[in-house]
């Protein structure tokens, strides 16, 4: 890889060297990450980046497709199969776009939306005022009950029947459990609303059937295909066969332009391989690494949002160590851990410091640690918040951190050798 940018631009391609000289050496642990399968890179770099299409398989505007609806069929056929979903369009390009199809797909300007608050976990594409469709909808939000840390689902329930939304939205990117699909479902179909969950966090650990998935309950299923599905940097949306015209409208020409047929076959790739035992064994480990971190930070003084995990992630109530997100995450960085400072429930800290960090399981799952590294990370961790500013500390937790992670290469050894 990378013969020819060496040649041509070895300022780029020593960016590249570096960077994965960083990804080797960290403890990654950004629950929004995850590291691809060598043949999605292969397939996100390959010839199809060369073609230009619009519309769908059968129907698209340009010539020379022939080749191009057999990869689309491809995928569609496997996503389908390995989601058990009545329809799917793989043609999104990211999670957020594939919210943006289904907004194109349902609603017009003015109508209303129910999700989750995004200081508890919510998307941006949710309604964030900082993004640009938010001014078009009106959005209402439900909370967090404060005893559970857990969705109020009577809240949800009272605020749908008050409110009408025309679309309620279920997951977040921040919230640790399982979500009630089937009750939400019967609250959106009393009051006539759509029900669309955003699966882009767990479409992995759901692809894999190691948690429940959305897809038997909700009217559309949007997902980033990166995170814990560990694919190419895209997006797929799936639906009930009643809404396919209406989801496939809304993406093309609803949301987006022509396909990316590169990413398309990528994840094509990853329908595939996520339907084997060596992916779903990953998945089954990263929900085991996830609980125990989850317990050994509880037992070295740590409080964990709703008490635990049912997914790949966590979030970390800092108060109880005296510190802050944003001084645990820098810290943290420093010794060559990688997680994100997070809001925690009803948090009284700003965004910009928060009570709390996120932290994510994929990737180190991924790279082969299991109980016993995790357990290591977290007695790091602990001396971590316990030190933040102790140079001495500091040294010695990064040199463990290096130690720890160095016995588990990212990718196998030669896979970059040119
Ligand atoms: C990450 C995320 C998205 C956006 O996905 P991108 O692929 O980054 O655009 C949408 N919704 C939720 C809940 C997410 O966590």
């Amino acid at each position: 890889m990378l013969k020819e940018t060496r040649k041509t631009d070895p300022t780029l391609a020593e960016l590249v060297d570096e960077e994965l000289h960083r990804q080797e050496q960290n403890i990654e642990m950004i629950a929004s990450e995850s590291t691809v399968p060598v043949p999605v890179m292969e397939l996100s770099g390959s010839v199809f980046t060369n073609k230009t299409l619009e519309g769908y398989p059968g129907a698209r505007y340009q010539a020379g497709s022939h080749v191009a609806d057999k990869v689309e069929r491809l995928a569609i056929e496997r996503a389908k199969e390995l989601f058990q979903a009545e329809h799917v369009n793989i043609q999104t390009y990211s999670g957020t776009s594939a919210n943006y199809s289904v907004f194109a797909a349902v609603l017009k300007p003015g109508d209303k939306i129910l999700s989750m608050r995004l200081d508890q976990g919510g998307h941006l594409t949710h309604g964030s005022p900082a993004n640009w469709m938010s001014g078009f909808y009106e959005h209402r939000f439900y909370g967090f009950n404060p005893e559970t840390e857990q969705i109020d689902y009577g809240e949800l329930e009272r605020m749908a029947m008050e409110e009408n939304p025309k679309l309620i939205i279920a997951g977040g990117s921040s919230y640790p459990r399982l979500i009630d699909y089937e009750r939400i479902a019967g609250i959106a179909k009393g009051v006539g609303a759509y029900f669309m969950v955003d699966m882009a966090h767990i479409a992995g650990l759901v692809a894999a059937g190691v948690i429940p998935s959305p897809i038997p309950h909700a009217d559309f299923v949007s997902s980033s295909t990166t995170k814990t599905f560990c694919s190419a940097r895209s997006g797929m949306v799936f639906s009930k066969k009643e809404h396919a015209k209406l989801l496939d409208r809304g993406t093309f020409p609803g949301s987006l332009g022509s396909i990316h047929l590169h990413t398309m076959a990528a994840k094509a790739w990853s329908f595939k391989y996520a339907a084997t035992d060596e992916f779903k064994e990953i998945m089954e480990q990263v929900v085991i690494n996830a609980r125990t971190l989850s317990r050994e930070l509880g037992r070295q003084g740590f409080r964990v949002v709703s008490g635990g995990t049912d997914n790949h992630l966590l979030v970390v109530d800092l108060r109880g160590k005296g510190i802050t997100g944003k001084v645990f995450q820098g810290a943290l960085d420093g010794i060559g851990i990688t997680v994100n400072k997070n809001l925690i429930p009803f948090d009284p800290e700003k965004p910009s410091i928060t009570s709390g960090v996120r932290i994510g399981l994929t990737s180190v799952t991924q790279r082969g640690l299991k109980e016993e590294e995790i357990i290591g990370i977290a007695e790091i961790m602990n001396r971590v918040a316990d030190n933040p500013k102790d140079e001495n500390v500091l040294k010695e937790c990064k040199e463990d951190a290096q130690k720890l992670i160095a016995r588990f290469p990212l990718y196998p050894e030669g896979t970059f050798m040119d």
